[in-house]
């Protein structure tokens, strides 16, 4: 019996891991379930899997759902500990009772439980890619001395991870990682369109559904650029050998290059359980409720170079690949902010790589890039890389000076 822990439960990946979860109760136990704010969504899953802790980052949603345990669950032991200061939600992720860490927090904010996770020596399902991208080298050198095993959910990751070599073939028979993007809402949408995108525009994802942040990251293929990263670090492959593919029927998940001219591919609906199932059952193989892909249904697969003119949120995302060091903090620091200001009505959809390019910019200007060499430095420089960004942000749109908030809402 597994004992998991779901950082983000009640988001896109959290739920499609308890859906995987719910189908295999001798395998798996629920041992904490950390949220933001959605207590609603939470008190059904308290209900549903008895989890012994329950971590709510916002304190008066905490203190609600304090006071509806102890009125509602009569028996004293299925009443979960509520818990909401942050660094003792961070330090669930290192909870002795936990073998599994399930990172499904969005943004940053999910870096400190996935540190906590990764230097408890967990295994650590990974979907929050921006850990990676703020920290990839603390991550995988931790993860390294402590023992922690990450294993990707990120569909594209998973399927690398099911295709690349298990046993005595060298590293350097592998020439290149391919990842493939589905082109996102706006593939095809005349360039002219751009300035009337919507959030509601850009949440609706032709083949996937995911949460708000994501999604935008898709529409602006921002999310294959973290994803690059992402996979630079996961797989310790230099960026030059990781390519993006547009393929707009998302049905092969990502691929890998060898050297004797073979390409292995993984391929399945774009259904998020899969991977997750993966990931659970590693080494072994188990039931994610997702049906077989039926072949002859498909009805042909396309692929074609991605557009940076339409998408420069990835041409973006490739300098600060090339520029390393902490480019990409800072890229993915300006992307989170220029996204919540896009959801919140506040930053028009052609103005969110406009945000970016001026934070790195600024960042950058006659100093040096270096990677930071403590979490403690990660936490500073994202700090920093946030107030540029909020700052260019305003001087974009001057009217908004005052009413921006001083944090940003969380995106779901
Ligand atoms: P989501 O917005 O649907 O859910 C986010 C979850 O994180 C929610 O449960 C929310 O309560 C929680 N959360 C947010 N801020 C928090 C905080 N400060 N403290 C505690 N909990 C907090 O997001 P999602 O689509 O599930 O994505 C989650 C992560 O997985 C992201 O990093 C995303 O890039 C990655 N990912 C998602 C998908 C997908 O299909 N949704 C696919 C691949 C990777
Ligand atoms: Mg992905």
């Amino acid at each position: 019996m597994k004992s998991i822990a779901i950082f983000g439960s009640t988001g896109s990946i959290g739920t499609h891991a308890l859906d995987v979860i719910a189908r295999h109760p001798e395998r798996y136990r629920i041992q904490t379930l950390v949220v933001h704010s959605q207590i609603e969504p939470l008190w059904a899953q308290i209900i549903q899997f008895a989890p012994r802790t329950v971590g709510v980052a916002d304190p008066l949603a905490a203190a609600v759902l304090r006071a509806r345990v102890q009125a509602e669950i009569a028996d004293k032991n299925l009443r979960p500990e509520v818990v909401s200061d942050p660094y003792a939600i961070a330090a669930l992720a290192a909870d002795k009772g936990v073998d599994c860490v399930v990172a499904a927090i969005v943004g940053v904010a999910g870096l400190a439980s996935t540190w906590a996770a990764v230097c408890a020596g967990k295994q650590v399902l990974l979907a929050n890619k921006e850990s990676l991208v703020a920290a990839g080298q603390l991550m995988m050198s931790a993860a390294r001395a402590s023992g922690a095993t990450i294993l990707p959910i990120d569909s594209e990751h998973n399927a690398i991870f099911q295709c690349l070599p298990s046993g005595a073939c060298a590293p350097e028979a592998v020439l290149k990682l391919i990842l493939t993007a589905s082109g996102g809402p706006f593939r095809s949408l005349p360039l002219s369109a751009f300035a009337d995108i919507t959030p509601a525009d850009a949440c609706r994802h032709p083949n996937w559904s995911m949460g708000r942040k994501i999604s935008v990251d898709s529409a602006t293929m921002m999310n294959k650029g973290l994803e690059v990263i992402e996979a630079a670090w996961l797989f310790s492959m230099p960026p030059d050998r990781i390519e993006v593919v547009v393929h707009p029927q998302s049905v092969i998940h990502s691929m890998v290059q060898y050297a004797d001219g073979s390409m292995l591919a993984q391929l399945g609906r774009p259904d998020m359980r899969t991977p997750i199932a993966h990931a659970l059952a590693w080494p072994e193989r188990i039931d994610s409720g997702v049906a077989p892909l039926d072949l002859c249904a498909v009805s042909g697969l396309q692929f074609e170079a991605p557009d940076l003119q339409r998408f420069p949120c990835l041409g973006l995302a490739f300098q600060a690949i090339a520029q390393g060091g902490a480019a990409p903090l800072v890229l993915n620091a300006a992307n989170e902010i220029a996204v919540a200001a896009f959801l919140d009505h506040r930053l028009s959809f052609s103005q969110i790589p406009q945000v970016i390019e001026a934070t790195l910019d600024a960042a950058f200007t006659g100093t040096a890039t270096a990677a930071p060499q403590s979490m403690d430095e990660v936490l500073f420089q994202d700090a920093m890389a946030r107030t540029l960004a909020r700052s260019v942000l305003t001087k974009l749109n001057p009217c908004l000076e005052h009413s921006l908030p001083a944090t940003e809402p969380p995106t779901c």
